[in-house]
């Protein structure tokens, strides 16, 4: 069991190899103090409470950090658990220790629960962003990391959300600090938890080769120490089997079994200079074979997360590929602790923790490149977070917005709906103007009405994303655009009674599109919009569908008219359009304009015609020998006359026919009839016939123009109630 003195002496040993000039009362005193404070509390392995700061402590100072982070490491839980104040312990240890403590304590109290991928990343930027102190972060990790160590002490339901949390949240953090050895430790206790089956069969696989691992090791070190001595390289050379997540995570990307997998093992060696670390490779390339493609020099790119080594895979006799990492022990150092191990060595061992330090922390972290695209270079730029807040929806969603953004950049950001409806805000559940600025962490509600006015002008100049102000401006523009709408339909509907029709005939579906592809709208709100503005006056839209409306209320008035088989089924005279043609013209590579017939030459269907692309009423057609058309190769004009030809030229109609399946009753020959009268084919012949079980059959032969009219008739007749199969017929 984990004791009090254990942690104690270990620390104050780790702390004694990097700074042997501490202040140790002072330590002591904040251990007295805690124990005091935590006396009450037990861990959940019945240990007093005290063990548990003092073990993160300890892990701080393996890390290398400073007394006050140290310090920190020991009081962290006592803001949060116990009756201290941050005053208190201002008072008693300093202002920065005080500050250090409520970081890590706010960071305690962000609620995880499982969250998508792009909410798991801004909740580590939000973590990064809320610890300006970069020690906050690392007195989090290591708190973390004994809470993991001592994970089974816990229920096995917060055992597995607390290593989902490790998982998603702290491990990631640790690995772009650069900590590998933390985030190691951190991924396979986690993965024992997640997944103990497949934790259970690598440790079950790894212990059963443990005897050839060891032997193979043990050669391959003796063969790269022999030759470095030979030639008269110092260098330590460590090996070891890859840790049992990333042989997890191979086995689960790659698809492998263990017996597959590629690299168990990695070397490293660790050399006083880097001249060494490039003689180093040379020979371990001189003593083994090369595996192409696997060498990777991070020494003159490092990872943005300030990793550096020489990686390469080679094979020796016994045929098992390895990787062996070549550093200096600086890199070493920062390869196992990462952003800490600068911290310490810029901290000269006096303690002295201020700005300046932070600072030098920002700009190397800005100075990385981004070599590695397999590493997040933006989320280790700490200082890019100066200019984003991170916030929380009521249900613990973060969303990421500029600073200095408001509770109207955030409704925006959830929805333009909720901008435009909010009537109050809440941050942390206190009633707050629109213009407070939020902070990270911030729990922000928005409250919407749906009696709302909409957005004021003044947000326009309190927000401060340009997602907002986008939205902003799109709701009045709109707004006005409903107004225009509105004026543009009154106008138009009285130009329409005036012509003498109904405006109610605007509501036939088949009439409309043909409308308004006449008219060159997508729909009749961007036409009403139109006329609103003054972009059309309501005159001249009538007078563009005028002859369509009268031809189409004849129509209705004698709706069999023309039925020269005599079938009551015949349709009005077909005027089907095909998705290509206009008035039964086709002008070529334009799918759909206005098409008009010139005065001068009357075209009529058979005619050789000639389009002429007049300027804003569409295609004007002409016949060929029309005296009017006879300027077509005049260069002035040429470009405006098109090739168009009569739809018929290609669609000439064909016959089908067409079995419908029905469930019998009474009425639905007569549904069958009014379809088809409205779809305007041209019925050659409707039977129908009663089959067993109380279905019917319809024969239905008509005349269509293509297939897609065709398609169009079918499920027409199909969506007819108790209609329940069509299929082609022979005929
Ligand atoms: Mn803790």
């Amino acid at each position: 069991m984990e004791t009090f003195e254990d942690h104690y002496d270990s620390m104050l040993k780790a702390l004694n190899k990097y700074m042997p000039g501490a202040d140790i009362a002072l330590i002591e005193k904040a251990v007295r103090y805690a124990a005091d404070q935590h006396q009450d509390q037990k861990r959940k392995d019945g240990s007093p409470y005290i063990i548990h700061p003092l073990a993160v402590a300890e892990i701080v100072a393996e890390i290398g950090l400073d007394t006050d982070a140290i310090l920190a490491a020991i009081l962290h839980d006592c803001i949060e658990d116990t009756s201290s104040t941050f005053d208190e312990i201002a008072k008693e240890f300093g202002l920065v220790v005080a500050e250090l403590v409520e970081g890590v304590t706010k960071l305690t109290r962000v609620e995880y629960s499982t969250l998508e991928e792009q909410q798991m990343e801004n909740l580590r930027k939000m973590f990064m962003a809320m610890s300006k102190d970069i020690r906050v972060i690392l007195i989090k990790i290591a708190d973390r990391l004994h809470n993991t160590r001592t994970m089974q002490y816990q229920t096995p339901k917060k055992q597995i959300s607390k290593s989902m949390e490790t998982m998603d949240i702290y491990a990631p953090l640790a690995h772009r600090l650069g900590m590998q050895k933390i985030k190691w430790e951190l991924e396979d206790t986690s993965l024992r938890y997640l997944d103990p089956e497949g934790y259970n069969k690598i440790m079950a696989y790894l212990e059963e080769h443990d005897e050839e691992s060891t032997a193979f090791m043990r050669s391959i070190q003796t063969k790269i120490t022999t030759r470095l001595s030979a030639v008269g390289i110092h260098g330590s050379i460590y090996g070891r089997v890859k840790h049992v997540y990333s042989i997890y995570r191979k086995m689960r990307d790659q698809n492998k079994t263990l017996d597959e997998l590629y690299d168990l093992y990695a070397f490293r060696v660790i050399v006083d200079s880097i001249p060494d670390c490039y003689n180093v490779l040379g020979h371990v390339h001189d003593l083994f074979h090369l595996v192409p493609g696997r060498f990777k020099d991070y020494i003159s790119t490092p990872k943005p997360n300030m990793y550096q080594s020489l990686h390469t895979t080679v094979i020796g006799t016994e045929g098992i590929p390895f990787e062996v990492q070549i550093r200096t022990w600086d890199m070493h150092q920062t390869a196992e602790y990462g952003i800490a191990a600068h911290w310490k060595y810029k901290q000269g061992g006096d303690g002295d923790g201020d700005e300046k330090s932070f600072e030098w922390v920002r700009r190397l972290l800005e100075s990385q490149q981004d070599t590695d695209a397999e590493d997040y270079v933006q989320s280790l730029k700490i200082d890019m977070f100066n200019d984003e807040v991170f916030v929380f929806t009521p249900r613990g969603n973060v969303i990421n917005l500029p600073a200095g953004s408001t509770p109207i950049d955030f409704a925006y950001a959830i929805h333009s709906g909720v901008g435009n409806a909010m009537v109050g805000a809440k941050i942390n559940n206190r009633i707050a103007n629109f213009d407070t600025v939020l902070h990270n962490g911030d729990i922000v509600e928005i409250l919407t009405s749906r009696s709302a006015k909409g957005p004021s002008r003044d947000w326009l100049s309190i927000c401060k994303s340009n997602q907002a102000r986008t939205k902003i401006k799109q709701w009045f523009k709109k707004e006005r655009r409903e107004e225009n709408v509105i004026h543009g339909k009154t106008s138009f509907d009285a130009e329409l009674r005036r012509s003498g029709f109904n405006p109610a005939i605007l509501h036939d579906d088949e009439l409309l599109p043909m409308l308004l592809k006449k008219l060159s709208f997508e729909c009749l709100d961007d036409m009403y919009a139109a006329i609103g503005y003054g972009g059309l006056t309501s005159t001249k839209a009538v007078g563009r569908i005028r002859d369509d409306l009268l031809r189409y209320t004849r129509g209705i008035q004698n709706p069999t008219a023309g039925g020269r088989d005599g079938s009551p089924l015949r349709a009005a005279p077909s005027t089907t359009l095909n998705r290509h043609s206009v008035n039964g013209v086709i002008v070529e590579d334009i799918d759909s304009c206005m098409i008009k017939f010139a005065r001068c030459c009357t075209p009529v269907p058979g005619d050789s015609i000639v389009g002429f692309i007049t300027k804003g009423y569409g295609v004007s057609v002409h016949r060929q020998d029309c005296p009017n058309a006879q300027n077509r190769a005049d260069p002035k004009y040429a470009s405006r006359w098109v090739p168009v030809h009569w739809a018929q030229e290609d669609d000439q109609p064909f016959t089908t026919t067409v079995e419908l399946d029905c469930i019998t009753r009474s009425g639905l020959l007569m549904d069958v009839a009014t379809v088809l009268t409205s779809v305007r084919v041209r019925v050659k012949e409707l039977s129908g016939r009663d089959m067993p079980g109380g279905h019917s059959s319809f024969t239905i032969t008509f005349d269509v123009k293509n297939i897609q009219e065709l398609n169009l008739v079918v499920t027409k007749l199909l969506n007819i109630r108790d209609v329940v199969g069509a299929r082609r017929g022979q005929g």
